[in-house]
């Protein structure tokens, strides 16, 4: 199974998709966090990537689609992956699609979770993940059972994203609106695009992605 999470920054598309990720055994394949891991790693990408990435814009398509294009050939992409955070432009989509045609691949179904601005504001500036394990939790909506205390491994060092600002996430959702929504349409051209309520509870949002994904001809 091959799918895209599409939804603005904050909708959920990664936690969606690391429950995805359990449920079928296929590979989580986020943009976002393969940059993270260069800026990290201090390598030339994250060297070229970090300052656009604290602004809050959009990195280079051609960057984005040489990474995607080494990733999707790693062995645990073989049977499947769920693209969260890619694509977020249509030259983007455009590159997937001649991509996995080469491959006589395609994909199964777009999901866009859909979140009203307002909310995703709140909700991007109080998140927080374990340093450790990764499990992620807000300062509101979602904290640690024990104050300063992971629920999942028991880890004390938390970490919050550089671009997780209020001043940053007004420029990512404007990236969103003018350069990633336009995708919408032209995945629902192709009679792939299906949307779930990302304004529902975590279980909730999971219990209607399921649903639609039930509805799929797939083998897995
Ligand atoms: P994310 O973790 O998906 O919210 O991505 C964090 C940041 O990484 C974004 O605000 C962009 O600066 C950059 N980024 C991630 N994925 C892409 C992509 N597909 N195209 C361009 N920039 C991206």
């Amino acid at each position: 199974m091959r799918l895209i999470l599409l939804g603005p920054p904050g909708a959920g598309k990664g936690t969606q998709a690391k429950h995805l990720q359990d449920r079928y055994g296929i590979a989580q394949i986020s943009t976002g966090e393969m940059l993270r891991a260069e800026v990290a790693a201090g390598s030339p990408v994250g060297h070229e990537a970090k300052a656009v990435m604290e602004s809050g814009r959009l990195v280079s398509d051609d960057i984005i689609i040489r990474m995607l294009g080494h990733r999707v050939e790693q062995p645990d992409a073989a049977k499947g992956f769920i693209l969260d955070g890619f694509p977020r432009t249509v030259p983007q989509a455009e590159a997937l699609e001649r991509l996995l045609a080469e491959k006589c691949m395609h994909l199964d179904a777009v999901i866009e979770l859909r979140v009203d601005d307002a909310v995703l504001v709140a909700r991007i500036s109080g998140r927080f993940t374990c340093n450790n394990c990764g499990a992620g939790y807000h300062d509101t909506f979602k904290p640690t059972a024990r104050a300063g205390v992971c629920d999942v491994c028991g880890g004390h060092e938390f970490i919050r994203r550089a671009d997780d600002t209020k001043e940053t996430v007004a420029a990512r959702l404007d990236a969103y609106h003018r350069q990633t929504a336009p995708l919408l349409p032209y995945y629902a051209s192709r009679g792939i695009l299906r949307a779930v309520d990302g304004m529902a509870d975590i279980d909730e949002v999971a219990r209607q992605t399921q649903m639609v994904l039930s509805g799929l001809r797939t083998d897995i």
